[in-house]
């Protein structure tokens, strides 16, 4: 099924991300968590990729298994790191495979692939326009609530964010936020600017408070003091940190559905109780 017509049933959804492992000795465990985050039943899973391409395989063994078990997967693509070539190989093997939905992405810009004169791709709008102008594969972008941390300024981000839904996004998925009302802004500007295609909204249950802290500070998350007292307290106590993270990420998604965001993405990070956890506290919700 593709992304976009779960969208279109306007209905409250929730779905989770699993990321693939890195060596063929955790595959088996990767692959086990993810059949159990599906017996959620979620409105999709998507499966990240390795910034290096270096999960590109399990990326897509992952899909496909997910797909098997009847749940619809989304798999990233990144694309700075690739040839042309390599790309395609990728999409062909997507497209093989019957994955019908890809969250195109450029990847981070890490220290071994700094060498632009070598890149075949600069930016995900390449990406998307490839993907669209060959395939009929449903196609998300990344979005920055609080502006993408390369770029000088928020509005510089939006003008750019436009060119890749122009290239043919169907949908944006947004990076983590911590505030709600962050996102309204942000949405209420992308309005403004002509970007008018449903935006899902993505959301990370705070199980570790130490890790959030290095997280944050990558991504140019704000985490709000509210939430940062809750981090104080409770990071040295990993249990009520989990309980804890798991009530904020619940709130913040009860609040999203009251004011019409109905699609939720949650970065589950292969934690299937957590996931559970989440759902449960949202059954009658999304029933
Ligand atoms: P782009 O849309 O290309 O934007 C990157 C930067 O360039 C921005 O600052 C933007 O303003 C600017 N820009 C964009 N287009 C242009 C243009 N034409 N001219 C000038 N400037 C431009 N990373 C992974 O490695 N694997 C994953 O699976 C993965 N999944 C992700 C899922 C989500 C929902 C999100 C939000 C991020 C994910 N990332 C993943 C991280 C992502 O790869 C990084 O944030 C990366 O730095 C930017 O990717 P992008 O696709 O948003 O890039």
């Amino acid at each position: 099924m593709k992304i976009i017509d779960i969208i279109k049933s306007g209905k409250p959804s929730l779905s989770f991300e699993v990321f693939p492992p890195k060596t063929s000795d955790s595959f088996d465990g990767v692959k086990k968590a993810s059949e159990e985050i599906a017996t959620l039943s979620p409105s999709f899973m998507s499966v990240t990729y390795g910034a290096g391409g270096g999960t590109s395989e399990y990326t897509l063994k992952i899909a496909q298994n997910l797909q098997s078990k009847g749940v619809t997967a989304l798999a990233h693509l990144t694309c700075v790191n690739s040839t042309k070539e390599e790309v395609e190989m990728r999409l062909k093997m997507l497209k093989k495979s019957g994955i019908e939905n890809v969250l195109a992405l450029r990847g981070d810009i890490t220290p071994e692939n700094q060498n632009r004169e070598k890149w075949d791709y600069h930016y995900a709008n390449e990406l998307v326009t490839q993907i669209k102008k060959e395939y009929d594969f449903c196609v998300g972008g990344a979005c920055y609530p609080e502006g993408h941390p390369e770029c000088e300024t928020q509005s510089l981000d939006i003008k750019n964010l436009k060119r890749k839904v122009e290239a043919g996004c169907d949908f944006l998925t947004t990076q983590m936020f911590f505030d709600n009302n962050i996102l309204y802004n942000f949405i209420y500007k992308l309005r403004e600017n002509g970007i008018n295609v449903p935006i899902i909204a993505g959301i990370m249950p705070v199980t570790n408070g130490k890790q959030i802290k290095r997280t944050c500070a990558l991504s140019g998350s704000v985490l709000p003091q509210r939430f940062k007292a809750i981090v104080d307290k409770y990071s040295d106590n990993p249990e009520a940190m989990k309980q804890a993270g798991i009530a904020y990420a619940t709130e913040q998604i009860i609040d999203l559905y009251a004011n019409g965001i109905n699609v939720v993405h949650i970065y589950s990070m292969n934690k299937f109780d957590v996931a559970k956890k989440i759902r449960d506290n949202i059954s009658e919700i999304i029933k």
